[in-house]
């Protein structure tokens, strides 16, 4: 589980050029091998082999145009408490303005590593204009320029000292669920249903991190840790609406789980707030189980399900192998069958396929469809295996793997998954120089 930086500010200081620039290397990298469409106010990044996660709060905040202070507020204190490190960005072509020094202010009663980031110094001349900033009371800030990236490696080297050392995750030989979606789509009606009455709980765990919260439970004769998703009661007091509060909470959960169990409302349909969510677990290399909540509000006819399950594969394409379960947390409908689910995927993400099993059904597969030919020049697959790590990754070796396309790679996932059943887990398919 990595630390969280995260980037806040006043509108237009330059918050979002920033996270792009800090996030582009590797976003370039992960997005070539997944074909995924990434979240824009929410990256991995790492700097001095750290890695880290960035989010740009501001990117979440609704109308940012003529955003309020009290939004500002909000994000800030959300940032303060989530992040395990905070980037404070100003624009030194507008100099210190009122809605800075609310933030600074908020700021500096935050024992957390704070950096002042004096945007927009493009020039060497600029840099004396940064010295108004120091009215803030922040202290030493950096001089940068998102634009160009000067200055963000010397800020970047500063953030990454500063980072807390995770300390390694609790070894567990249980399976993590995080029960993870948007506010009001019954997250702690689900938990509630599940443990209600439960006389199962075993221990609670204090989590590895402040606010996590891993509890063991023992129920319909499986054992599991169930993740809270982080401080929802604690932020109870925070206003519900805003993308912004669901996305940081889930972040945390998210990364500390082998499957995130997404709640949607039934009657609500699948929105944007549930694909960022999805793409988190997705980015994360985790497993996934949609559960549909609330089905004892919905009128159904026999087409029902189908219907809603079209709409979400539209939505969550390309990964759509991805099990859906119509549930009622209220009425306890099939809540037994998504922990079973969640076990099922959990076994589906710790799948190792035997290298001999893996090409007795690979080979004569691609015989029979090689990829195309590129310039005249064909592509000969010769063996594959399955990585040794902690999620399914493979790895074909062939002749000439760079002409290997998106299209091929994703054919061959498909007879991975046909074959094996790799259900709810994200995997990743690797063509290597033999
Ligand atoms: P946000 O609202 O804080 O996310 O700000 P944006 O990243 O959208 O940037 C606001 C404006 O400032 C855009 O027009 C950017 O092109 C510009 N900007 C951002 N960083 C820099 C910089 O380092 N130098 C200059 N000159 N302009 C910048
Ligand atoms: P959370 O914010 O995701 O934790 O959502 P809650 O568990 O607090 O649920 C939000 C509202 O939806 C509450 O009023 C619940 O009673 C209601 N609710 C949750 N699950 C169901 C369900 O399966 N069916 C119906 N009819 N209502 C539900």
């Amino acid at each position: 589980m990595s630390c969280i930086v995260a980037i806040v500010g006043r509108p237009n200081v330059g918050k979002s050029t920033l996270f792009n620039r800090l996030i582009k290397r590797r976003e370039a990298i992960v997005d070539a091998v997944s074909g995924v469409t990434r979240d824009r106010h929410y990256g991995k990044t790492d700097w001095n082999g750290r890695e880290f996660s960035i989010i740009d709060t501001g990117g979440y905040v609704v109308g940012s145009d003529d955003v309020f202070e009290q939004e500002i507020d909000k994000q800030v204190e959300l940032a303060i408490d989530e992040a395990d490190a905070i980037v404070f960005v100003v624009d030194a072509e507008a100099g210190v303005t009122g809605l800075d020094e609310d933030v600074a202010n908020l700021l500096r009663k935050v024992e957390k590593p704070i950096f002042l980031a004096v945007n927009k110094v493009d020039t060497a001349k600029r840099e004396a204009d940064a010295l108004e900033f120091y009215s803030l009371g922040l202290g030493e800030y950096y001089t940068i320029s998102s634009i160009n990236g000067s200055g963000t490696g010397d800020l970047l080297d500063a953030v990454v000292a500063a980072l807390p050392e995770k300390e390694e995750e609790e070894i567990s030989e249980l399976p993590r669920f995080a029960v993870v979606g948007r506010p009001n789509a019954g997250k702690s009606s689900f938990i509630n249903a599940l443990i209600g009455e439960d006389r199962y709980i075993v221990t609670d765990i204090a989590g590895t991190t402040r606010d996590s919260n891993d509890t063991k439970y023992n129920r319909f004769g499986f054992e599991f840790n169930l993740i809270d998703t982080a401080g929802i009661r604690r932020k109870a007091k925070v206003k519900e609406d805003l993308e912004f509060y669901s996305v940081m909470r889930s972040v945390r959960a998210i990364e500390h789980a082998d499957v995130c169990l997404l709640v949607l409302d039934a009657t609500r349909g699948f929105e944007g707030q549930d694909t960022n969510i999805f793409w988190l677990a997705q980015r994360n290399r985790k497993g996934v189980v949609i559960l549909v909540n609330k089905w004892d509000l919905v009128e159904k006819d026999t087409n029902s399900a189908k219907e809603f399950e079209k709409q979400i594969q539209r939505e969550i394409a390309p990964f759509t192998d991805v099990p859906i379960i119509f549930m009622s947390a209220l009425t306890k409908q099939r809540i037994y069958k998504a922990i079973e689910t969640a076990v099922e995927v959990y076994k589906n993400r710790s799948k190792r396929v035997p290298t001999s099993k893996l090409n007795e059904f690979m080979l004569p597969v691609i015989e029979n469809y090689p990829p195309p030919a590129v310039k005249g020049k064909y592509i000969k697959i010769k063996f594959c295996t399955q990585l040794p790590t902690p999620v399914p990754q493979f790895a074909f070796f062939a002749n000439l793997p760079q002409y290997v396309k998106d299209p091929y790679k994703r054919f061959i996932e498909n007879k991975l998954r046909e074959e094996f059943d790799f259900t709810g887990v994200p995997i990743d398919v690797y063509f290597r120089k033999k």
